[in-house]
């Protein structure tokens, strides 16, 4: 028979998936030598059973009985002995925290008679009344289930009654009233009475743990935070003391260092004469803990002393809890403290630089979310502020703007010197002019991926999508939100997008110095930067130096690309270019459409060359020396056409009119023509350049010229060219044939050699499933995650995730978008086959991602595993995609290293 009930002299901290995270820590400190009180632990493995079977497992009993006895021993006294009774309290903890989740019922061993036996031995008969009120009730409400208030509503109005504020406040007598009144509400309630038998209060008590694992609250808790349901918690039994014995007592919480800010120095609440909860409900107004040192000089200097040993020993922040009984300190708890973002970067150069760690584990222990979060500027925190709606926090930042609500008018309004907010149901390629113009955007449709969210993020630009609850009125200028709130054109909102929220009004915004540090505007050295800005630098260094994955980004202009510079990208591995094809360049792609002979087109070609290679020449001039991937035009045509609706609408007002149309009733037809139902599965990629001669091949022209010119002008441009959404090696082919005869050309033309790689995007399962043969026409593969994960799921990127993910969600189907974060075992498994595939028919085949996944945590550590040569994200996910390569270098090594020790 398993173990289900260990001492707390017998545990570890290692032992944290048995005895929970409180029990194992409890058990760390008891072996330390620390003032803990004597107790025991219920084993989840206990948990577990018992919620399979639906009541204890074989043993349970007895072995409570055995290590019951023990506690007895070390405590001198038996659980509700009547003359002198031992009180314990019962707690869960699970093996990762879970707040406020799951129950706790303290004072366990009073009942009518060992009341006085307390009394008697504490001299105080206040403190022991209370203390069995304080059982009733929280036994009552958590092991019995009677609603909270109903004790609630009794306490206040004794408090009334006897016309003070404070429990404390109340006397004997008014406690003995109330005792026997909450008896009487746990009776009616619960139709039981409250239990005198103090083994049968310990025993329905550790059941009630049990059962709150799988409450409503800790369900859903679980489900946030990713905790897997099957864990099960354990339950700590411990010997109670008391900090509501008098002034001379007291409760308090102690941190070894700022988990806000990360400043070292000796942080945490103290409140004399009160228990835990009191200082958890916040009635009582506690002091700082640098107050203790006055109120009792010989607990602070043992707290500190302790605070020290577990902070050496745990080599990290320490949260503690504390009670002083009379003079008397104890530990009742400690854990690896939760931290902000820029505590944990502080703290962890802290510890390196005091030895406790090295700078590799200083590395493992920040996280590329915690950087993202550092290098946005964010509202300053204010309670009070309401916002009118929540949608998906699609691009972090915090924006205050105007409200516009088409891109000429943010453009306008922007030139002007204002700052917009760009509020649309949804954006296109057309839109890009007013989405540069804007501060912020805000969508009432579309999700992570939609155009607006990847638009913004690779901008930098604050965006909330999917606000679906926002009525957007683009005719009318204006929105509305819920409850009819309405913000017209002009009006100010301000714009979360790290939490999705959107606000009436400006709220405060404060710049981050990370950020600065990350355009060059801050040397980290300097006493300017400070203490968080050094930490960042000296993280990042140490990433850099100890990381494998190369990490490039996705810039498609030249000052994307020199901002991807200054943040650590080592090239370009996703230069998209249907940018260039809009705006002003829109009526040359029209006459492409449009041409019905191969002159017309070749002209309209002829005329978009130049532009193009001037596109090239100033990326390649700003990546110069480092490989700047091209990828050749992706979108369907119709995406730089008029829309059908209202092209069709401007032919027949004209028609009406009599006023000449042919040019656009032909264009029409176009657009009717190249019409899909579902263009991201049409006429686009690769298709795009076997159906229409001469596109993909002026695009490689104009590549091949810009780098010769560059080379000539003493430069290093490292062009690749590479074809998307092939799914068959033939398409490939032919496309490769093409450009290579095209490169050719312009080499013999310039007199420059163009040795230029020529790979392609790895975006459809087909091609995944090939990828051998793929290899054969491809120099490297650029896994498109994001095509490929839409085509794996059959999930359009533009539609699902707005409209269903909550669903899927909540119910598990997964436990994040995998739009978000990589689905390792369906995409990645297609990515993980085709890399070795690929690498077999060609050693020497360079493999990397340029989907949105390439700048996610989860996901670079799992490319880096996967053994691919890079990752390309968007320029400001740049320092984390840094950060994450290096964690999971470190993260290999330690694994490596724990291999020796056990060998
Ligand atoms: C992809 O599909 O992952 C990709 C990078 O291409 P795009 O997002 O432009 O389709
Ligand atoms: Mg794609």
């Amino acid at each position: 028979m398993p173990k289900l009930v260990y001492d707390f002299a017998e545990g570890g901290k290692d032992l944290n998936d048995l005895l929970g995270g409180k029990g194992a820590n409890l058990a760390e400190m008891t072996g330390l030598g620390l003032p803990v009180p004597p107790g025991f632990t219920i084993t989840t493995e206990a948990c577990r059973a018992y919620l399979a079977a639906r009541r204890e497992p074989a043993g349970l009993q007895e072995a409570v009985s055995t290590r019951l006895a023990v506690l007895e021993g070390k405590a001198g006294r038996a659980l509700g002995e009547p003359a002198d009774p031992l009180l314990v309290s019962v707690r869960s903890g699970a093996k990762f925290s879970m707040p406020g989740m799951m129950d706790t019922v303290l004072n366990i061993g009073l009942n009518d008679v060992s009341l006085a036996g307390l009394a008697a031995r504490t001299g105080e008969a206040r403190f022991a009344w209370d203390s069995y009120r304080r059982l009733i009730q929280m036994f009552g409400k958590t092991v019995l289930g009677v609603a909270g208030e109903r004790f609630e509503g009794a306490l206040d109005k004794a408090k009334r009654h006897r016309g003070v504020a404070a429990d404390t406040d109340l006397g004997v007598e008014e406690l003995k009233v109330l005792v026997e009144e909450f008896k009487g509400i746990v009776l009616a309630q619960a139709g039981q009475p409250f239990p005198q038998d103090p083994r049968t209060q310990l025993d329905m008590a550790i059941r009630a743990v049990f059962d709150s694992w799988n409450g409503e609250r800790a369900r859903l808790y679980r489900r946030r935070e990713q905790i897997p349901d099957g864990l099960g918690t354990a339950v700590n039994v411990m010997a109670m003391v008391f900090g509501n014995l008098g002034m001379d007592s007291g409760t308090g919480v102690a941190f070894t260092r700022d988990p806000g800010t990360g400043r070292a120095g000796v942080y945490g609440d103290y409140l004399r004469d009160a228990q835990g909860e009191d200082v958890v409900a916040g009635t009582r107004n506690t002091v700082p803990l640098q107050e203790l040192e006055r109120i009792d000089q010989r607990s602070y200097d043992h707290l500190l002393q302790i605070m020290r040993t577990l902070e050496n020993h745990y080599r990290d922040l320490c949260d503690i809890e504390f009670t002083i009984e009379r003079g008397k300190l104890w530990i009742l708890q400690t854990r690896v403290g939760k931290r902000t973002a820029e505590a944990a970067f502080r703290i962890a150069v802290q510890l390196a630089d005091e030895g406790l760690i090295g700078m590799a584990e200083a590395v493992g222990r920040v996280g590329g979310d915690q950087l993202g979060r550092l290098a946005f500027p964010r509202f300053e925190a204010d309670p009070a502020a309401r916002p009118i709606t929540t949608g998906i926090a699609a691009s972090p930042g915090a924006a205050v703007g105007r409200a516009v609500f088409d891109p000429r008018t943010a453009v306008e309004r922007a030139r002007g010197g204002e700052r917009v907010v760009l509020v649309r149901r949804e954006t296109n390629p057309d839109d890009l002019g007013g989405m540069i113009a804007a501060v912020g955007i805000v969508t009432s449709r579309g999700g992570k991926t939609s155009h607006a969210a990847v638009v913004a993020r690779g901008m930098g630009t604050t965006c909330v999508c999917g606000a679906e609850e926002l009525d957007v009125d683009t005719a009318g200028r204006r929105f509305t939100g819920p409850g009819g709130v309405v913000v017209a054109e002009g009006d100010v909102i301000s714009v979360d997008g790290s939490s999705g929220a959107v606000y009436l009004g400006g709220l405060p915004v404060v710049p981050s110095p990370v950020a600065r540090y990350f355009e060059g505007e801050l040397d980290p050295r300097s006493p300017e930067a400070g203490e968080l800005v050094a930490a960042v630098h000296r993280i990042l260094s140490h990433a850099d130096a100890v990381r494998r994955l190369e990490v490039r980004a996705n810039a498609d202009t030249p000052q994307d690309a020199a901002r991807a510079r200054r943040f650590g990208a080592r090239g370009i591995g996703l230069c998209r270019t249907e940018h260039m094809f809009l705006g002003e360049r829109r009526p040359h792609v029209e006459r492409l459409v449009l041409a019905d002979t191969d002159a017309e087109r070749e002209a309209a070609l002829e005329a978009l060359l130049p532009l193009q290679r001037a596109d090239f020449t100033a990326i390649l001039a700003e990546m110069d020396g480092l490989p700047v991937t091209v990828r050749l035009l992706d979108p369907p045509l119709h995406e730089f056409l008029p829309d059908l609706t209202e092209l069709s609408v401007r032919v027949a007002l004209a028609d009406a009119r009599g006023e000449p149309v042919e040019r656009d009733r032909r264009l029409l037809a176009a657009v009717r023509r190249l019409h899909e139902h579902n263009p991201m599965l049409g006429l686009r990629g690769v298709r795009l350049g076997l159906v229409i001669p001469g596109l993909f091949t002026m695009q490689v022209r104009a590549l091949a010229e810009a780098a010769a010119q560059r080379a000539r002008a003493g430069g290093d441009p490292r062009g690749q060219i590479m074809i998307p959404l092939v799914g068959a090696v033939r398409e490939l082919e032919i496309v490769r044939a093409d450009a290579e005869r095209m490169l050719a050309e312009v080499a013999a033309e310039t007199g420059v050699a163009l040795d230029m790689p020529i790979g392609t995007m790895i975006e459809l399962p087909r091609a995944a499933l090939t990828a051998g043969r793929i290899a054969r026409a491809a120099q490297f593969f650029s896994f498109g995650t994001n095509d490929l994960t839409q085509t794996t799921w059959g999930f359009s990127r533009d539609d699902v995730e707005s409209a269903f993910f909550n669903v899927y969600l909540d119910k598990g189907v997964f436990g994040a978008s995998p739009f978000e974060t990589l689905d390792r075992d369906g995409v990645g498994r297609l990515i993980e086959m085709a890399a070795a595939e690929g690498r077999a028919r060609r050693p020497d085949l360079e493999l990397g991602v340029c989907g949105e996944h390439a700048g996610d945590p989860a996901s670079v550590r799992y490319f880096h595993r996967v053994g691919l040569d890079y990752v390309s994200c968007s320029p400001f996910r740049v320092p984390i995609a840094r950060l994450e390569a290096g964690r999971a270098a470190v993260q290999d090594t330690a694994t490596l290293r724990m291999g020796d020790d056990t060998r």
